[in-house]
């Protein structure tokens, strides 16, 4: 909670929230409230949520908790956008863990994790180079990754998935955290993808988007 006085009276930009279930991460298929945050100062190639770059509401945290409180779910999943584009996303994340909410927090990679509440999972992307936006990786992050955290490399193709190759192992990725492969929808098969992690014995997760699989891209779900 920041020192100015005021605390969970602090503003921020909220698109949208809503309750579903995990549709990613190893928390997939667990009931979830999940508090969309307005903006993303990046443009990822196959981004899904680009109705969260702009508008949505000011609000505040009192009335977030208030909001996720109503849906009467004990897991939280503060998401976007990318939720650490406003400052307000660490008092929010701090004031979640403090209500006693088992909180994760997706995150694009491109800013600064140290700084998120211990205990929030962190479940951070690494952008590949399909994803247009390989420049944006802050590579610091990942001296921060804890156990509890998850790495998301979104893949395009076989040359995306070189690169996850090789970052997976000069980085050591998997001895830091768990990390998740997943296709990106209409571009790579995710039969393809699946025998390649069993073909190159890959220390991670194959995953799909749960709520594609549900729901294709309905938004609040
Ligand atoms: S970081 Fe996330 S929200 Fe932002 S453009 Fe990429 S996929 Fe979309």
């Amino acid at each position: 909670m920041g020192a100015s006085g005021g605390g969970r009276a602090v503003r921020l930009r909220l698109t949208e929230i809503f309750a579903s279930v995990q549709g990613e991460s190893t928390r997939v298929g667990l009931p979830t409230v999940f508090v969309r945050l307005t903006g993303c100062p990046l443009r990822c190639s196959w981004c899904d949520t680009e109705y969260a770059f702009t508008g949505g509401r000011a609000t505040n945290i009192d009335a977030v908790l208030r909001e996720v409180a109503s849906h009467g779910l004990r897991h939280v999943c503060v998401t976007g956008g990318e939720p650490l584009a406003q400052k307000n996303c660490l008092p929010l994340l701090n004031a979640l863990c403090d209500a006693g909410y088992s909180v994760s927090l997706e995150t694009s990679g491109a800013l600064d994790i140290a700084p998120v509440d211990a205990r929030v999972a962190r479940i951070m992307d690494l952008k590949a180079p399909g994803s247009g936006e390989e420049a944006k990786n802050r590579w610091e992050n990942i001296e921060h990754l804890r156990a509890g955290d998850e790495v998301k490399i979104v893949l395009t193709g076989e040359a995306d998935y070189a690169w996850a190759l090789e970052r997976i192992a000069t980085l050591r990725l998997a001895e830091r955290c768990e990390v998740l492969l997943s296709p990106v929808a209409g571009q790579l098969d995710p039969a393809a993808l699946a025998e390649w992690i069993v073909r190159d014995r890959l220390p991670v997760r194959f995953q799909l988007q749960l709520h594609k699989v549900l729901w294709a891209d309905a938004r609040g779900k």
